[in-house]
């Protein structure tokens, strides 16, 4: 009882640093107000792959990027709040690479965010990226399925994380050519149960070229998913704009 008297009455008093300028701050989330304002906002986009386009006005009309209206990818739309830059780069190379797992809810947060206003028409499932078992015991956990559980929860979505494997460990992507990211990827997935899903998001933390996606995208529908969105935190910026 005295404990929870002294947390109610104290804890207002020793405020806890911002992740990213380690000022005082009380937000629950751990990122001062002003970070959170600076957090790269992804405003204008592709509608399908959701690549940001170079200009910084908001999205009027729903354009489609050169990539998709040439061979339109196996998902039907994109829902990434964010562009991977500085400093949202840093909090999320942080969770994959150092595994501090308390920026999970923040980044999460803000995807429900751009999310909550869309009350109906929402996928029956959300199907993390899978990692390949051996990389998974390397790192210990999937920052895409940690972040993923948060979401479906406030979102009141089921999350199927045994519906889909990775067959293959997957050598970093990272400096590879488009091509050959394509060649890594080829049949890197399988859908490993029968399932009756017309409607599913997948979700991932940062889609960089879209192959990843796209690859697990085709598994899901051959095996008879009509409709799959891509679902995740962040996008990189498209290098030719
Ligand atoms: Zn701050
Ligand atoms: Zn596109």
């Amino acid at each position: 009882m005295i404990y929870n008297w002294l947390k109610n009455n104290l804890s207002g008093l020793f405020s806890k640093q911002c992740l990213l300028c380690l000022s005082p701050t009380n937000n629950k989330h751990l990122l001062c107000s002003d970070c959170e304002r600076d957090l790269p906002e992804n405003k204008s986009y592709c509608i399908i792959c959701a690549i940001p386009f170079a200009t910084t006005q908001p999205t009027q009309a729903s354009l489609i990027c050169g990539k998709c209206q040439k061979s339109p990818p196996f998902y039907t739309t994109s829902l990434i709040p964010h562009i991977y830059t500085s400093p949202l780069k840093q909090l999320i190379s942080n969770l994959k690479f150092q595994g501090n797992l308390t920026h999970a809810p923040l980044l999460a947060q803000n995807f429900i965010r751009s999310i909550e206003h869309r009350k109906n028409n929402l996928p029956e499932c959300i199907i993390p990226v899978p990692l390949h078992p051996q990389r998974l015991r390397e790192r210990g956990f999937n920052q895409a399925l940690e972040l993923a559980r948060i979401i479906a929860r406030k979102l009141n979505i089921p999350l199927d994380y045994a519906l889909c494997q990775r067959n293959k460990a997957t050598p970093f992507q990272s400096g590879l050519s488009a091509k050959q990211r394509k060649q890594n990827l080829k049949n890197a997935f399988c859908v490993t149960k029968n399932h009756s899903y017309k409607h599913v998001a997948i979700f991932d933390d940062v889609v960089t070229t879209g192959t990843t996606v796209n690859e697990l995208a085709r598994q899901l529908k051959q095996s008879g998913v009509e409709t799959i969105e891509v679902w995740a935190i962040a996008r990189t910026p498209n290098k030719n704009n």
